[in-house]
Order: structure tokens, then sequence, then C-alpha cells
């Protein structure tokens, strides 16, 4: 059973609250032969500053992969620093996200949200070590 992880921010938008604190778990879609076997810890603070929607907090994810040297798998931590601000009144034109669904209307997708982070945040390859000597003969 998929869980949405869908937040209404329509008391921010509207002035009604001041601050929403998120913490949640969210899955991390697997990406070009990178997996995510445990869901990304996602905590983020909102403010409506300005009539944008300011997001911070943090992204931390696991990833499962092939060192692309040496072809061992490896788990490596992905840590990421969140802060972006969006218009919730001009719509996917000047979202930071580009083509995505992070906000729609008063609604924030978490899980597309950390999706995006945490693909933001990936080497090109995944390295067991940074001197990891590649493939020994
Ligand atoms: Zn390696």
């Amino acid at each position: 059973m998929a869980r949405s992880h869908k937040v209404d921010i329509s008391g921010l938008l509207t002035g009604g609250r001041q601050l929403m604190l998120v913490e949640d778990e969210v899955p991390i879609e697997e990406f070009e032969g990178i997996s995510f076997p445990t869901p990304a810890q996602v905590q983020l603070e909102m403010r409506c500053v300005d009539r944008l929607l300011h997001i911070v907090g943090t992204v931390d994810a696991r990833a499962h992969g092939i060192c692309d040297a040496c072809l061992e798998e490896v788990d490596v931590p992905v840590h990421a620093e969140l802060d972006e601000r969006l218009d919730p009144n001009t719509g996917r034109d000047n979202d930071p996200f580009g083509e995505s669904n992070v906000l729609t209307g008063s609604r924030l997708d978490v899980a597309d949200l950390a999706q995006q982070v945490v693909l933001s945040e990936m080497p090109m390859g995944l390295r067991c070590s940074e001197d990891c000597a590649g493939i020994q003969y």
C-alpha cells in the first residue's frame, strides 16, 4: 500500500499558521541502477515568507549500487540540505524543481520533493571509497 506523503499547507498560505514542521519517511525510487532499500528520512521546516513557501530541512537516504571502479556492491549515505522557495501562486512555471508536481495548489508532495533532492545530491557514479583502485588483477 502506497501511503500518501502529501502535506496540506493551506494554513501557511492563508497566514493561519506561521510554521509547519514535517517529519516523514518516504520511499525513493530506483534511479539508473542505484536503489534505495530504506526510506529516506525527511525533516522539513516550512514558512510562508513574502507569499513564497520557504522550505528548509534535510533529507537522508542510503543509496545501494555497484562501485563504478571495482564493481563491488556499495552502500552510500546520501545527505541533502534543502533551502528552497516555491511560489504557490505561479505554479510550476517558476518551480525550482522544474517538471515536478512537488507543489500542487496547497498540497506539497513530500515524497516527490525528497526524490528530487536525493537525486540532485547523487554523484555521477557510485564509488566504494574515494581512493578505490578499481579492479585488481
Ligand atoms: Zn570500488
